[in-house]
C-alpha cells in the first residue's frame, strides 16, 4: 500500500522538487491533495498529471469549485490547506506554503497525527512551542525539509536526544556576502533576487539575502532539536556543500555532506528513519567540489540576522513578530517601496513596539501577527 501525500504549496519551488521526487517514487508515494495560492491551471495540470483526488485554490473563485466532474474534489478558500491536510487518506503533509499562512495547516495535520514533512519554517518561528505540543497531544511528528535541519536530523537518527551538544548552521551569504554596508543599503530587486547557489521563491531569496533566513532557521532549530540559543551557530560557508555541523557531548562533530539540492532533503522527509534508492540524485565528487571555505558571519552589516536570532531568544510571541514585519518588508521591497537597508528598519521598528505576550495559544500567535504586519506596513510609508 502508498503512502498518501499531501503537498500544500505544489505550484511553488519546493513544491515543484517533491512532485520531482514522489515521480521518481511512485511506488512509495502518491499524491492525494495538492493545494496553491493562485495559480489554477497550474494546479489543475499538476492535478490531472498525479491523479490527486482533492484539489484546494486559496484564492479561487465559487465557479472553479462547482466544475468538479465528481472524481476530484475541488475546494477553495483558506480551509481548503487544513482540509488537505487533514484529508483521511493523507500519511504525509509537505507543507511548502511560504509564510504564516502554513501555521494552521501544520498544526492540524500534527493534531491528526500526521507526518509533517516541514519546508514551512514559518510555522516554527511563529508558534514553536504549540507546533510541539500539537505533535505531542495528536501523535504526529515534523521531520524538516530545510537542507540544515535535514542535515542534523540525518546525523541525529539513531542517536540519544540528550547527545547532542552544539550545531553550527552554515549560510551560503547570499549574494551580498561581500559587499560593503554602503553598497547593501542599495541593493536592488534584481541583485537580492540573483541568489549564487539555490533556486528558491522570491520571499526565501530575499530572506537568503538579508540573511533574516538563517534567524528564522536558527529559531527553527532551538524548536526542532531542543537546543537553547547559546548551544546553535552559524558559519557563512559560500559553496553550500556542508549543510550544518552536528556536534555531540564528547566533541565529535557529525556532517551531512550534498550539492545544494532540495530534492534529497525532501525524499529523507518521505522516507525518515529509512533510506530509499533515487537515481534521480546527483552523486558526490570531492575533487568536482573543489575548495570549502568558512568565514564569520556579518552579523553588524546583517542587521536583519541578528534583529531574528535576538527576537529568537526573547521568546513568547517576539519571533511572530520578528516573522510577520520581515514578510511585510520583504514584500515592500519586492514592490519597490522600501529599499534593501530600510528592511531591517522596518522589522526593528515593529520588535520596538511589541509588548511580548504570551503565546498561549494559535489565535494569540495570530492576533499579534497581524498587529505585527499593521505596524510593520506602517512603517514602510
Ligand atoms: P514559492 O514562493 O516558490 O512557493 C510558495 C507556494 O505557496 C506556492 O505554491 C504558492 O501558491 C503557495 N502560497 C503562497 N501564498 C500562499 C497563501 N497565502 N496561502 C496558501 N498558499 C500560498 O516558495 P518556496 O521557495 O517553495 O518556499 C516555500 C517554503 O519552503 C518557505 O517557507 C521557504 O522558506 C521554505 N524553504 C524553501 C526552500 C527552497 O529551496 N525553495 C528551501 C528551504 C526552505
Ligand atoms: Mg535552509
Amino acid at each position: 500500500m502508498s503512502v498518501g501525500i499531501a503537498v500544500l504549496g505544489c505550484t511553488g519551488s519546493i513544491g515543484a522538487s517533491t512532485l520531482r521526487v514522489i515521480e521518481r517514487q511512485r511506488e512509495r508515494f502518491r499524491v492525494v491533495a495538492l493545494t496553491a495560492f493562485g495559480s489554477r491551471d497550474k494546479l489543475e495540470q499538476v492535478g490531472d498529471e498525479t491523479g490527486a483526488t482533492y484539489l484546494g485554490l486559496v484564492n479561487g473563485e465559487v465557479g472553479w469549485r462547482r466544475s468538479s466532474n465528481g472524481t476530484c474534489r475541488r475546494a477553495t478558500g483558506t480551509e481548503c490547506l487544513i482540509e488537505a491536510a487533514t484529508h483521511s487518506e493523507v500519511d504525509i503533509v509537505v507543507n511548502a506554503v511560504v509564510g504564516a499562512a502554513g501555521l494552521q495547516a501544520t498544526v492540524a495535520a500534527l493534531e491528526a497525527g500526521k507526518r509533517v514533512a516541514l519546508a514551512n519554517k514559518e510555522t516554527l518561528v511563529m508558534a514553536g512551542d504549540l507546533v510541539r505540543e500539537a505533535a505531542r497531544s495528536g501523535g504526529g511528528d515534523i521531520v524538516p525539509i530545510d537542507s540544515e535541519h535535514s542535515a542534523v536530523m540525518q546525523c541525529l537518527t539513531g542517536r540519544a536526544p540528550e547527545d547532542l551538544a552544539r550545531l553550527i548552521l552554515t549560510a551560503s551569504g547570499g549574494p551580498f556576502r561581500e559587499w560593503s554596508a554602503e553598497k547593501l543599503a542599495e541593493a536592488t530587486v534584481e541583485e537580492a533576487l540573483a541568489h549564487p547557489t539555490w533556486q528558491m521563491g522570491p520571499k526565501i531569496t530575499i530572506d537568503s539575502a538579508t540573511l533574516a533566513n538563517k534567524a528564522l532557521e536558527v529559531i527553527e532549530a532551538h524548536y526542532l532539536f531542543n537546543l537553547e540559543y547559546d548551544a546553535i551557530e552559524v558559519v557563512v560557508h559560500p559553496q553550500s556543500i556542508i549543510h550544518a555541523f552536528t556536534e555531540f557531548v564528547d566533541g565529535s562533530i557529525l556532517v551531512q555532506v550534498g550539492y545544494p539540492s532540495m530534492e534529497l532533503p525532501i525524499l529523507y522527509a518521505l522516507t525518515h528513519p529509512e533510506r530509499v534508492p533515487d537515481a534521480g540524485v546527483k552523486r558526490f565528487d570531492p575533487v568536482a567540489a573543489g575548495d570549502l571555505t568558512f568565514e564569520p558571519i556579518r552579523r553588524d552589516d546583517f542587521r536583519a540576522f541578528a534583529l531574528g536570532v535576538a527576537a529568537g531568544r526573547a521568546g513568547a510571541t517576539t519571533p511572530a513578530v520578528f516573522n510577520a514585519a520581515n514578510e511585510v518588508a520583504v514584500h515592500a521591497f519586492l514592490n519597490h517601496r522600501i529599499r534593501f537597508g530600510n528592511i531591517a528598519d522596518v522589522i526593528d521598528c515593529a520588535l520596538q513596539a511589541h509588548r511580548g505576550d504570551p503565546a498561549v495559544d494559535i489565535e494569540t500567535v495570530l492576533a499579534v501577527d497581524r498587529w505585527a504586519r499593521d505596524t510593520a506596513e506602517a512603517a514602510c510609508c
